[in-house]
């Protein structure tokens, strides 16, 4: 098992699962990109001692012998993108994206993990085990897909507070933890916050002006508000109820940017 086979059998899951389409109507992810860390890199403990907090579980704590962490990023299509950049409610077709699509990711994890036992290695993926935590309260969790996708070299951190990979930010990403070897991927980024234009060099802003909610400001993003709106005050409620989704979604601040499916000019 290579990056490259790997990238493959993940490739054809993706064009070929129904479980990625809505219905068989259209994709909710195009391929991913794969990005590798080693388990044992410096930067899992800075999450754990000063980035994310002493609940972060660096990759050892997850899995004895672990050796690499597989990270992705699961892009939505076009036709789900350009459904939300309108302004105002979220499109269906991002609603579907969110919630049906986190199925297809979790299918996706479950996916690797058994790649990878196949090849002989053990694998878990921490998001879907059960002492996974994701706190509300405080907007963290003991495992980040994002702080790991950028430790893996996928992208780095914007204003927004998403990810700004080589295929934007308007997607899912998801990872796997293993004690096969993988080279690890390069970091190509001078800082953490380089590939948005905003906090590189205060040249953008297009998402403040996006957000229904006022959450973005110049500050960043306050994720209180906007778990607010997605939750309580969003009149998508109905929406939602009917289509059986636990609350609302929104991603205005990640269509019609300038990182909705690229790194900005
Ligand atoms: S829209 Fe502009 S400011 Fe906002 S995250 Fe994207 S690049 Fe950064
Ligand atoms: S998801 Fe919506 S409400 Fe939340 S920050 Fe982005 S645009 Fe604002």
């Amino acid at each position: 098992m290579d990056k490259e086979l790997l990238t493959q059998n993940m490739s054809e899951l993706v064009l070929n699962d129904p479980v990625n389409t809505h219905n068989g109507e259209y994709r909710y992810f195009d391929p991913p990109l794969l990005g590798l860390a080693s388990a044992a890199d410096p930067l899992f403990l800075e999450f754990k001692t000063e980035i994310v907090g002493s609940h972060f579980r660096p990759p050892l704590e997850w899995l004895p012998g672990a050796v690499t962490v597989i990270s992705y990023f699961l892009p939505f299509g076009e036709h789900v993108r350009t459904s939300n950049r309108t302004p105002g409610l979220a499109s269906p077709e991002w609603l579907h994206s969110r919630f049906r699509g986190e199925e297809f990711n979790d299918k996706m994890r479950r996916f690797i993990i058994a790649e990878l036992q196949n090849a002989g290695a053990n694998a878990l993926a921490p998001v879907i085990e059960a002492d996974f935590i994701s706190d509300f309260t405080r907007f963290t969790s003991n495992w980040s897909e994002r702080h790991v996708a950028y430790a893996a070299g996928l992208g780095t951190f914007s204003l927004n507070r998403g990810l700004i990979t080589p295929k934007g930010m308007a997607g899912r990403f998801g990872s796997v933890i293993t004690d096969h070897y993988f080279a690890p991927s390069a970091r190509p980024y001078a800082h953490p916050f380089k590939n948005c234009k905003f906090t590189d060099t205060r040249n953008c802003g297009a998402c403040i002006k996006r957000c229904p909610s006022g959450a973005i400001t110049e500050d960043g993003k306050d994720k209180a508000v906007c778990y607010d709106y997605q939750r309580n005050q969003n009149p998508l409620a109905d929406l939602n109820r009917e289509f059986g989704y636990p609350y609302s979604s929104c991603g205005k601040c990640q269509t019609k940017v300038p990182c909705e499916y690229q790194i900005p000019l």
